[in-house]
C-alpha cells in the first residue's frame, strides 16, 4: 500500500456558545485526508489551541507530504521517527495529527479498532468532567453536582483565576479555594475531585491552594506553576502529600520527561495525541511512566476526532485512570456537543460514568462530511 495524496479540508465551525480559554475567537477546524492506492483513507482533525488548522495544514503539505507520498502508510514507527527529527521545521501538532491518520489507515487495513493493534487492556474508562473558568464558586458546585447526578465519578476545576484573565481583573487566590470548597461541599466524599490551575500561580499562592485542596481530599493538583519552574514543583512536593500532575504542555516530547520523573517534580506524566507525537508518541510516554510505576493521565486532545483517537491509547494501557471531558461549557450549559462536533455519532458516557472503547475499524470516528462540506473555507493540498 502506498500513500497517494495528502490534503486538508478547512471548515469554518459555526459559532458556538462554548466558553473559551483566552479571548473569544473563531473556532476553525481542519480535516486531514491521507489517501492510498488501495482506496483506504486515514483522517484526523486539526483545531485550536496552537497555531490553528490553516498553519498546521501548510506545514503538513509543505514539509510532511513530500516525505510521505509514495511511502507505505503502515511504516508508522519509521515515519514517526523521521517526523520527530524534523522538530525544527514542524509544529508538534503536525506530527501528532499525521500520526493519528496513519493509525487510522492501519486499523482500517486490518479491519480492527486501533486499540486492538496496540494491545487492548480494557474496554472502558471512567470520565471526569473538566470545567471552564467560571466566575463564582456556586457555578462550579452546580456543574459538579449535575454530572454526579448523571453517574459521573469525577470532576475537575479550572479555577476562577487563570492564565488568560488579566491580573488587574483576576480574583484573589482565596477565591479559587472557595470554589474548590464549594464543590466538595456540593458532591460530598464520593466524587473524585481534581484542580487544574493551568500554570498561573506564584510559589506562595500555589502552596496555599495546594494545602487547602489536600485538606479537601482532592485527587491531584495539576499545573500550579509555569512549565519552566521545575524547581518549584520539586519544592512544592516536599511540603504537600497531594499528588502533583505536570508535563501537559512541556515542549520536547518524550526526551524532555525523564528529569521531571527523576527529580520528583511530578507524580504523573501527562499527554495527548496532538502535541505529544500522536498515538505513537503518547504510547511511548505511557510506557515511560509505566517503567517508573507512574500513571500517564491522558488529557483532552482538542477536538472530537482526536479525542476518539486518544481513547484507543487509554484502552491499550492500564496506567491511565481517567478520561478528561473538556467540553468548554459556560456555566449552566450541560451540553457535550463539542465532544462530537464533526462526527456522525454522539459522544456517550454510560450510566456508570464510563466511556467505552471505540468500535469499528481504524479510529472508528465517522466524519460528518455533510456538516464539514456545509462550510468549507478552503482546501490545502
Ligand atoms: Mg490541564
Amino acid at each position: 500500500m502506498r500513500i497517494t495524496e495528502i490534503s486538508v479540508v478547512l471548515h469554518e465551525r459555526r459559532s458556538t456558545s462554548s466558553a473559551s480559554f483566552g479571548p473569544a475567537r473563531p473556532v476553525p477546524l481542519g480535516v486531514l485526508r491521507v489517501r492510498t492506492d488501495e482506496g483506504l483513507e486515514g483522517n484526523a482533525f486539526l483545531s485550536s489551541p496552537g497555531p490553528g488548522p490553516a498553519q498546521i495544514a501548510e506545514q503538513i503539505v509543505t514539509v510532511v507530504k513530500p516525505w510521505l507520498l509514495g511511502a507505505d502508510p503502515l511504516d508508522i514507527g519509521a515515519h514517526w521517527r523521521r517526523l520527530e527529527s524534523l522538530a525544527h521545521y514542524l509544529s508538534p501538532h503536525a506530527v501528532g495529527t499525521v500520526d493519528v491518520a496513519l493509525w487510522d489507515i492501519a486499523g482500517k487495513a486490518a479491519g480492527l479498532p486501533v486499540h486492538r493493534l496496540l494491545g487492548t487492556c480494557r474496554d472502558r474508562i471512567p470520565a471526569y468532567f473538566s470545567s471552564a473558568h467560571h466566575r463564582s464558586p456556586a457555578q462550579y458546585a452546580e456543574e459538579a453536582a449535575y454530572w454526579q447526578e448523571q453517574g459521573w465519578k469525577g470532576y475537575k476545576l479550572h479555577p476562577p483565576r487563570g492564565l488568560w484573565i488579566p491580573k488587574a481583573s483576576s480574583p484573589p487566590v482565596g477565591f479559587d479555594v472557595e470554589a474548590c470548597t464549594a464543590v466538595r461541599d456540593a458532591v460530598g466524599d464520593a466524587m473524585t475531585l481534581m484542580l487544574d490551575s493551568s500554570w498561573c500561580y506564584s510559589y506562595t499562592d500555589g502552596l496555599r491552594v495546594g494545602q487547602a485542596i489536600q485538606d479537601l481530599g482532592y485527587h491531584w493538583y495539576e499545573d500550579p506553576f509555569p512549565t519552566y519552574e521545575m524547581h518549584n514543583y520539586v519544592r512544592l512536593g516536599r511540603h504537600l502529600s497531594i499528588p502533583l500532575l505536570a508535563t501537559e504542555i512541556n515542549p520536547g516530547g518524550l526526551a524532555a520527561l525523564p528529569p521531571w520523573i527523576t527529580s520528583g517534580a511530578t507524580d504523573f506524566l501527562r499527554g495527548d495525541v496532538v502535541i505529544k507525537g500522536g498515538i505513537t508518541g503518547l504510547m511511548k510516554i505511557a510506557h515511560l511512566a509505566e517503567a517508573f510505576g507512574m500513571n500517564c493521565e491522558v488529557h483532552d486532545s482538542y477536538n472530537a476526532f482526536n479525542n476518539v483517537a486518544a481513547r484507543h491509547v487509554m484502552m491499550a494501557v492500564d496506567n491511565c485512570d481517567w478520561l478528561e471531558v473538556l467540553a468548554f461549557n459556560r456555566a449552566g450549559d450541560h451540553s457535550l456537543a463539542h465532544f462530537s462536533y464533526g462526527l456522525t455519532r454522539p459522544f456517550e458516557v454510560d450510566a456508570n460514568g464510563d466511556v467505552h472503547a471505540p468500535a469499528g475499524p481504524g479510529i472508528g470516528a465517522d466524519i460528518d462530511w455533510d456538516l464539514i462540506n456545509s462550510a468549507v473555507a478552503g482546501v490545502i493540498s
